[in-house]
């Protein structure tokens, strides 16, 4: 079996940002790439809402019909005008789905997101 100490290492060193958060949303985890793309240290992320990430340029009905998709604990993807600290703008190519504990139930949900800003 492979040892829980890779799948960590693993997450943590992908070039994709991956966050790890609660049911509504609050940041438990945040990878390295997370930290690079988005300009935050993971310490001031934890606990956050992902809605840190937001900007001003995404409307409401983007994040509705998000919500919708992953709360029926199906999988979400889009593409969402996210901010760095810093105050730049990025497209974020972003992937939502949900981790069910054993009943089925919400547990958490995984976010995973790339810079899509420079795809052409
Ligand atoms: P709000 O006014 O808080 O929400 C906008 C609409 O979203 C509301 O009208 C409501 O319909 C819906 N909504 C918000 N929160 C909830 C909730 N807890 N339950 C049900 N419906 C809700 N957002 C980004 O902008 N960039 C990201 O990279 C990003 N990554 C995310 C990753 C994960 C794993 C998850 C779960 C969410 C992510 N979000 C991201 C969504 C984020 O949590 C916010 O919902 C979004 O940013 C809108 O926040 P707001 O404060 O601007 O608007």
């Amino acid at each position: 079996p492979l040892p829980p100490r890779l799948f960590f290492e693993a997450v943590e060193q992908s070039p994709v940002a991956i966050s790890i958060t609660d049911h509504k949303a609050a940041i438990l985890y945040a990878n390295r790439a997370f930290e690079t793309l988005t300009g935050y240290g993971r310490e001031e992320v934890l606990g956050q809402n992902e809605s840190i990430l937001s900007s001003n340029a995404t409307p409401q009905s983007v994040y509705q019909q998000l919500w919708r998709t992953i709360q029926r604990k199906e999988t979400w993807t889009g593409t969402l005008v996210n901010r760095t600290k810093a105050g730049l703008d990025y497209l974020a190519e972003l992937i939502i789905s949900p981790v069910l504990d054993r009943d089925g139930d919400l547990q958490y949900f995984l976010g995973m997101h790339r810079d899509a800003t420079k795809v052409h």
